[in-house]
């Protein structure tokens, strides 16, 4: 069994994650989130809420799962969001055509269809499953398509990130913010993508939840963050485009000099790497295992000027992106407000009024209306639109829905005028980072698997960070009877009702019981025994060090209130056992 697989085993039989409709043999890319692990996903997006929502001031919101057509046209999903695949003749059974080719040599990525489609006839690669011959390799788009309402008049499609969601709701958030940049939106949320035979367990699913945040901002001042320097000393793992086409190893960089040396494209992005390494490492990411990949420009979606990876090292897996962070310039809103013809633009203010010159068409309307009718609308606008030098001819010709009109210049008269401007009309630069929870939660369960051997005996713990623990506190009676049985639930009651996830467990040895709690991630176990009747003192053992304090059982929740907070080690308080 490699890590993996026992990660896995102990998630399975724990409670945390298990694949979906069992009973009906499964499907692959799906898998559920049992008690713990739904606990401890719902602990890790509380975190994230902490990071963005709470610390940025990045409102969250929730747009619907399902969007139209229009939407997905618009962002290039309709068009693009494809893999390669290849069937085979033989079986029928469909692959990604780079996963198979990689399966048998190495090949550069971003390789086309039709050069892939030639290496797998002329290197005679087979079928994994069946040794059949593999098909020409074909665009799979990875979207899961609907229809909205009955028949099949309106086309819908189930959202493939939940971006989409604040770009289209762009208008109405610029007004909540009050019409000013930068701001940011936040989103959690599933998304959904069709994977090509996913074969990556938990790592590649068909329905997994993303936490996106869309920060808009003024192009200008995309290398001006308002708090760089909080970060900027910062010093994190990063794996340059020059460190990987040297074959070098990721450096350890601050944020700063990052910038500074035109690594990391500017201050915006570079401030979201930052807190994205934060953020892992204080939901109990390894940061030994975790480094910053910047996509190599053959990768690199052709609007993002620069986008960097958070990548974390899995037993099995390697090297997997846990988090895309991308400058996605003014790409998505430029593309919805084509498509939707609804203006996405910012006003923003000049510190001082301009002064530029303008050019004032007036044309003949008495000539022009009656000659060319429901054209002529068209046609003054697009003198209107013209520049001075283009008017200055003795005729213009204009396209007008594809038909060349020549209008003579005594048709209209222009003028150019000193008028002063307040401002401009600026489409703002979205500055992204997107989040795969159930990656994190993976990297999460495998970062805090571990084995020891106590007095001879084999040990599995989970250590979590304590904050993220689906359960913070076990409270076990030392017998199931009373009176130590009505004390532990008493005391489980009080910590329950300071809001902590309380497990009251009474069966089997209390051995047994804190083995279960080590394998559940339960940071403390809180004994009642009969010392507690006599002097009000209850025993806490810390899941790490196993370590046993005495504390009396009033001041508990004060006690894990300060564990949590500080990270403090429990030796430090009570009296020792
Ligand atoms: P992307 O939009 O492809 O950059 O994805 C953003 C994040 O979503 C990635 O960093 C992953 O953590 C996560 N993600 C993308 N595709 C999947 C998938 N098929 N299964 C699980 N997580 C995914």
């Amino acid at each position: 069994m490699d890590k993996y697989d026992k990660v896995f085993e102990l998630a399975k039989n724990r409670g945390f994650i298990w694949p979906s409709f069992e009973i009906y043999g499964g499907a692959s890319g799906f898998y559920d989130y049992g008690p713990l692990g739904a606990t401890l996903k719902r602990k890790i997006e509380d975190a994230w809420r902490r990071f963005y929502c709470v610390g940025e001031g990045f409102y969250e919101i929730e747009a619907p799962t399902i969007g139209v057509e229009a939407i997905f046209e618009a962002s290039g999903h309709v068009g693009g969001f494809a893999d390669p695949m290849t069937t085979c003749q033989k079986c029928k059974e469909s692959f990604r055509a780079d996963h198979v080719i990689k399966g048998e040599m190495e090949i550069p990525d971003g390789l086309k269809k039709e050069q892939m489609t030639e290496i797998i006839h002329q290197h005679h690669i087979k079928c994994p499953e069946c040794g059949g011959d593999l098909g020409d390799v074909y665009d799979f788009n990875l979207m899961f398509s609907t229809w909205i309402g009955p028949g099949q008049k309106k086309k819908g499609y189930m959202r493939p990130e939940t971006a989409q969601g604040m770009f289209v709701d762009f208008p109405r958030l610029l007004r909540f913010y009050r019409e000013k940049l930068p701001f940011g939106v936040t989103q959690i949320g599933k998304s959904y993508r069709n994977e090509i035979s996913p074969r990556q367990g938990v790592i590649r699913l068909r329905e997994f939840t993303q936490a996106e945040a869309e920060v808009f901002v003024n192009p200008q001042f995309k290398n001006k963050h308002p708090n760089f320097a909080a970060v900027k000393d910062l010093v994190l793992p990063l794996y340059d485009e020059d460190a990987q086409l040297s074959g070098g190893e990721p450096k350890p960089m601050t944020v700063g000099d990052a910038v500074a040396k035109g690594i990391i494209a500017n201050e915006y992005l570079a401030y979201y790497v930052a807190l994205t390494y934060q953020f892992l490492v204080g939901v109990g990411i390894d940061g030994k295992r975790l480094r910053f990949r910047q996509h190599m420009k053959t990768e690199r979606a052709h609007y993002a000027t620069d986008c960097w990876d958070a990548e974390v090292l899995l037993d099995r897996f390697k090297w997997v992106e846990i988090v895309g962070i991308a400058d996605r310039t003014s790409y998505d809103l430029t593309a919805h407000q084509k498509r939707s013809e609804v203006d996405l633009s910012v006003f923003i203010p000049f510190d001082t009024p301009m002064k530029v010159k303008k050019t004032i068409v007036t044309p003949n309307m008495g000539v022009i209306g009656p000659k060319f009718k429901g054209k002529a609308g068209k046609i003054m606008a697009a003198l209107k639109a013209m520049k001075p030098e283009e008017l200055d001819r003795p005729e213009v010709r204009l396209n007008i829905d594809g038909e060349e009109i020549v209008i003579p210049s005594d048709l209209f008269d222009h003028k150019t005028v000193d008028v002063e401007i307040n401002g401009e009309n600026v489409i703002p630069h979205v500055v992204e980072p997107s989040y795969g929870v159930d990656r994190i939660l993976y990297s999460v369960l495998e970062h805090a698997y571990d084995e020891e051997i106590v007095e001879g005996e084999g040990r599995v713990v989970m250590r979590f960070d304590r904050t993220v623990a689906p359960i913070t506190v076990a409270v076990l009676p030392l017998l199931s009877k009373d009176p130590l049985a009505s004390r532990a639930a008493e005391i489980a009651r009080g910590l329950k009702a300071a809001g902590y996830f309380v497990e009251y467990d009474e069966s089997g040895t209390i051995g047994k019981r804190y083995r279960r709690n080590d394998e559940a991630g339960t940071p403390f176990c809180v004994t009642v025994d009969h010392q507690t009747i006599e002097d009000g003192t209850v025993t806490v053992r810390d899941r790490d060090s196993m370590a046993q304090i005495r504390y009396p059982a009033d001041g508990l929740a004060g006690l894990i209130s300060e564990l949590l907070c500080t990270g403090k080690p429990l030796e430090g308080y009570g009296t020792k056992v």
